[in-house]
């Protein structure tokens, strides 16, 4: 199991993490990764507390994350041999930082930018090779400082997918379930469990979360984090990754503009809940509640193209057994499932 020791959540606690880092052992240098737009709104203040507590800095601009800025971050963290790397921004900048550390054997910490995924606490990361999008074991990141009032001036639109994301849990445990029952899979209580009580969770919470208070935000993160420390306890993304998530991964190939990951997997738990004769209108209706999309329209897809997504959904990653099967949806099964639950 890999999980994390710290996780800091609050408002204003970005000058804590120089004192973090220091707590957790580290000494004298860092590395910290931005993105080209969080150096005003976080990255100085990580920069300054560092150095209040004694830390070298040597900061590293990157935009996007693929395999090329991966290989830029290993190479910065070889020169200047730093005791920690910091990623400071949303998904991009933490998985470069998550992966490119792991690599180089170097601790990790996470200060997310955005509620948008569960990306900001996991062990794995998501990284562009050409235009495929590969998803590889990193590590989990020893601490994880998450400022609300930072996080709450983000678009709301990122809070929303995050949430899209953790409704997600409502399926992908219940398709881990299906593949203990049906595969003999390894099957661990205690890390479903946590995955479905953060759905729970944020499904209970809607109306709350649709208000956008910082108060709310907190659930929404700590809904995150608890999902990375379900995959660090499965030791796979199991937990949290099922059908909807490949109905996700199927139409970022597919379609000509892919929505956000939360976004497109929220859609895939209306449907896939559907199959697994569970509540998707609860799904449905908690999605609609919190503002984030509950149909192809509203993701800015052609019905087309979430057809096609459903037939090949299953091919995606052919290992991991869901409510989708082996032989996937026919056209006109995948087409009766999305108007059926009126994401078409
Ligand atoms: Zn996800």
């Amino acid at each position: 199991m890999q999980l994390p020791r710290e996780i800091v959540v609050g408002s204003r606690i970005l000058q804590l993490v120089g004192e973090t880092c220091r707590r957790l052992g580290f000494t004298h240098s860092s590395l910290v990764l931005i993105g080209p737009y969080t150096h005003d709104i976080a990255g100085k203040t990580v920069i300054e507390s560092l150095q209040n507590a004694g830390f070298r800095v040597t900061e590293l601009i990157i935009e996007q994350s693929n395999v090329a800025t991966v290989e830029l971050l290993r190479k910065g963290i070889r020169k200047s041999k730093p005791s920690v790397v910091l990623g400071i921004g949303g998904g991009k900048v933490i998985d470069v930082a998550k992966l490119g550390s792991a690599e180089e054997g170097v601790p990790f910490v996470s200060v997310p930018t955005a509620a948008s995924h569960d990306g900001i606490a996991s062990p794995r990361a998501s990284i562009k090779d050409g235009d495929k999008s590969l998803s590889v074991e990193a590590q989990a990141p020893v601490a994880i400082i998450a400022d609300t009032n930072v996080i709450i001036r983000s678009p709301y639109r990122l809070t929303a997918s995050g949430c899209g994301d953790i409704i997600a849990k409502y399926t992908s445990v219940r398709d881990w379930r299906l593949a203990h029952k049906l595969k003999g899979e390894y099957y661990g209580e205690y890390a479903a469990s946590l995955a479905l009580m953060c759905a729970r969770l944020v499904i209970r919470n809607a109306e709350l979360i649709r208000r956008n208070v910082e108060e709310s935000l907190r659930t929404v993160l700590e809904a995150l984090i608890s999902c990375g420390v379900a995959m660090g306890i499965a030791g796979s993304s199991r937990p949290c990754s099922g059908s909807e998530h490949l109905f996700s991964h199927a139409l970022d190939r597919l379609a000509p503009k892919s929505a956000l990951h939360g976004e497109q997997c929220g859609v895939g738990a209306i449907m896939m809940a559907y199959l697994h004769g569970a509540n998707w209108k609860l799904v449905r209706d908690s999605l609609r509640t919190i503002g984030a999309p509950t149909t192809a329209k509203e993701l800015g897809i052609e019905p087309n193209y979430v057809i096609e997504a459903l037939t090949i959904a299953h091919k995606i990653r052919p290992e991991r057994y869901t409510i989708l099967g082996e032989n996937g949806l026919t056209r006109g099964a995948a087409e009766r499932l999305a108007l059926a639950t009126n994401v078409i």
